[in-house]
């Protein structure tokens, strides 16, 4: 069976691969001769996740799950949330979303968030949602260099140190998007 993962990166696609069933092939956009972008229109991190799988089924036929993420500051209404990758601009730079948000955080005594990723799945004419949930803190000032996107403000519970500075192990056992693609194996494992 052949399932499109809805990413452009090939080494989330090989990751995925290795944890699902034999009989199933997993499929980049590239893979299918997807080049365009898909829209995420959607006013929630869970709508753009289905509107990526959506798409891909309608367009190309296959069966496919695709993630979205956000990162969700209580103290800021739940913002960025949907618009995490273009929160302070268009230009989607990590350097100024993080600038804004600790700006933004400034006066805040509540610093607590928690980032999200929804996965959605459409398989064999039905749909299916998966969420991860990873809480944790936005620290004053960045730290650490590895990791992407607001990785260097944020500290999950538990932790000492920032998704920037630990382990990309540590960070998929803990984080957001290794909690909703466990549940999108354990899924496909048990319904082969
Ligand atoms: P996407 O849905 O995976 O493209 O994520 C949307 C945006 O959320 C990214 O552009 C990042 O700004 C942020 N983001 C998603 N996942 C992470 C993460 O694991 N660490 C830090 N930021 C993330």
């Amino acid at each position: 069976m052949k399932l499109v993962f809805a990413t452009n990166n090939q080494n989330k696609v090989n990751e995925v691969q290795s944890l699902v069933p034999n009989h199933i092939t997993i499929l980049s956009l590239a893979a299918i001769g997807c080049e365009e972008d898909i829209p995420e229109t959607q006013p929630t991190i869970e709508g753009n996740a289905i509107q990526k799988a959506q798409y891909v089924k309608e367009k190309y036929g296959y069966d496919c799950f695709a993630d979205d993420t956000g990162l969700e500051v209580h103290a800021l209404n739940n913002e960025p949330g949907v618009f995490s990758a273009r929160y302070a601009g268009p230009q989607r730079n990590a350097e100024d979303n993080m600038n804004k948000l600790l700006d933004n955080l400034k006066d805040k005594e509540d610093r607590s968030a928690h980032f999200k990723t929804v996965v959605a799945l459409i398989l064999k004419g039905e749909q299916h949602t998966f969420t991860g949930i990873c809480n944790g803190t936005i620290i004053k000032e960045k730290k650490g260099k590895k990791g992407f996107g607001y990785d260097p403000i944020f500290m999950a519970d538990g932790f000492t140190e920032t998704f920037a500075e630990i382990s990309l192990e540590d960070k998929n056992r803990v984080g957001h998007r290794g909690k909703a693609v466990t549940q999108l194996i354990e899924f496909l494992n048990k319904n082969r």
